[in-house]
C-alpha cells in the first residue's frame, strides 16, 4: 500500500519572521507594507483570533486589534528557509513533490517498516522541518494524497492526523474544505441540503451529475474512498503568479504600487532559483474588466529588483487613475529551466 504525507508549514511566513525575532513571540503580528495604507498578506495564529485576516486593509486590522505589529514581509528569507526544508524533505523519498513555497507531498511508504506507527512517522516528518529550519509544520498521512491534504488542513498548527479510513475521516467534514470545491460550487451543494461531504458521499450519482456537472463525480468518488489520488507528478511550471483582491476597490495609486511591489516580491520568493523572461501586471477594474500587460526581457534572469521594478513600471504605464480597482496580480512567465541551471556568471559572460 502507497503511504502520502502531506506536510504544510504552519503560517510559513509568519514562522520565519517569529523564528528570528523572539520578541514576536505571542504578539498578534502579520506580514505586511509598513504604513497604515497597505494590506496584510499574512497574520500569525494570535492575530487571526482577532479575525485578522489575508487581504485586510492595514488600518482596518489595526482597529480591530490595537497591539497588531506590522512586519515588512522579507521573501528573499522566506524563499531560502523554504529550499533549507525542500532539500531535507526531498531526502526523505525520491518520490518527492514540492506543491508550493511551504507545501510538499512525500511517499513514506518505506518507512512503515522502520517506524511503530504512522504516527510516528508523522512526527519523524516534522522534525526533519524543524531539525533543517526551525519552522513548525503539520502532517497528513494518508493512501489517498488529497486526503492526505485535508487531514493536514484539519489539524493546524503543529499537527499530525493520521486516516486509515478515508470515508469515515471525511464524511463529517463540511464540503468546504475540499480542494476543488470552490465558493460556488458550495453554495450550489448548500442548495440541494449538501453540507458535509458524507452527504455528498450519500447523493445518487446520477443527481450528482445532473445536479452539478460530470467533474463532481470526482470528489464523490474521493468521499466515498472509490478514488485516490496520487502525489502529482512533478511538473515544472511555465509561469509563477500572485494575486491580491482589495476588500474595498481602490484608485490610490500608492495603495496598489504598493501592494504591486508587494506580490512581485513574493511571486520572486515562489520562483526560488528558476529564471524568467516574461513579467506580467494584471489588473481587475471595479466593473470587473481586466487588463494584462507584459514585458519580456532578452535575457532570462533570477533577479528580484529586476521583477519588481518591471512590475511596478508597467502598472504605472498602464493603469486607468480615473478608475477603482478590484485585484492587482503579477506574474513571471516563461521560466527558462536552462538559463535556471547555468550560473549568473554564465549569463553575464554570454552578453
Ligand atoms: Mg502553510
Amino acid at each position: 500500500m502507497t503511504l502520502i504525507a502531506h506536510v504544510d508549514m504552519d503560517c510559513f511566513f509568519c514562522s520565519c519572521e517569529e523564528r528570528d525575532d523572539k520578541t514576536l513571540a505571542n504578539k498578534p503580528f502579520a506580514i505586511g507594507q509598513a504604513g497604515t495604507r497597505g494590506v496584510i498578506s499574512s497574520a500569525n495564529y494570535l492575530a487571526r483570533t482577532y479575525g485578522i485576516h489575508a487581504a485586510m486593509p492595514v488600518f482596518k486590522a489595526k482597529t480591530q486589534c490595537k497591539e497588531l505589529v506590522i512586519v515588512e514581509g522579507n521573501f528573499r528569507k522566506y524563499s531560502i528557509i523554504s529550499r533549507q526544508i525542500m532539500q531535507q524533505l526531498a531526502l526523505l523519498s525520491p518520490r518527492f513533490y514540492q506543491a508550493s513555497i511551504d507545501e510538499a507531498y512525500v511517499d513514506i511508504s518505506h518507512l512503515f517498516s522502520r517506524f511503530n506507527s504512522l504516527e510516528e512517522i508523522g512526527n519523524h516528518v516534522k522534525e526533519v522541518v524543524r531539525a533543517s529550519s526551525q519552522i513548525s509544520c503539520s502532517v497528513g498521512i494518508a493512501s489517498c494524497a488529497l486526503t492526505a491534504k485535508i487531514a493536514c488542513a484539519s489539524n493546524k498548527p503543529a499537527g499530525v492526523t493520521v486516516v486509515t479510513k478515508q470515508r469515515e475521516f471525511l464524511s463529517p467534514l463540511d464540503i468546504s474544505v475540499m480542494p476543488g470545491i470552490g465558493k460556488q460550487l458550495a453554495k450550489n451543494m448548500r442548495s440541494k441540503g449538501i453540507q458535509s461531504l458524507g452527504d455528498l458521499g450519500r447523493c445518487a450519482p446520477i443527481r450528482i451529475k445532473e445536479w452539478f456537472g460530470e467533474r463532481a463525480l470526482y470528489f464523490w468518488q474521493i468521499v466515498r474512498a472509490e478514488k485516490e489520488t496520487d502525489i502529482p507528478r512533478t511538473k515544472k511550471p511555465r509561469s509563477v503568479s500572485k494575486e491580491q483582491t482589495f476588500l474595498s476597490d481602490t484608485k490610490e495609486v500608492t495603495v496598489l504600487l504598493a501592494e504591486i511591489r508587494h506580490l512581485a516580491k513574493e511571486v520572486s520568493a515562489r520562483l526560488g532559483k528558476k529564471f524568467f523572461r516574461t513579467i506580467a501586471i494584471k489588473i481587475k477594474y471595479g466593473d470587473f474588466t481586466t487588463i494584462t500587460r507584459e514585458e519580456t526581457v532578452r535575457y532570462a534572469t533570477n533577479s528580484q529588483d529586476a521583477l519588481v521594478t518591471s512590475a511596478c513600471k508597467l502598472f504605472y504605464v498602464h493603469y486607468d487613475r480615473k478608475r477603482f480597482v478590484r485585484l492587482v496580480g503579477v506574474k513571471a512567465g516563461n521560466i527558462d529551466y536552462e538559463a535556471s541551471l547555468q550560473t549568473t556568471l554564465d549569463i553575464f559572460m554570454k552578453r
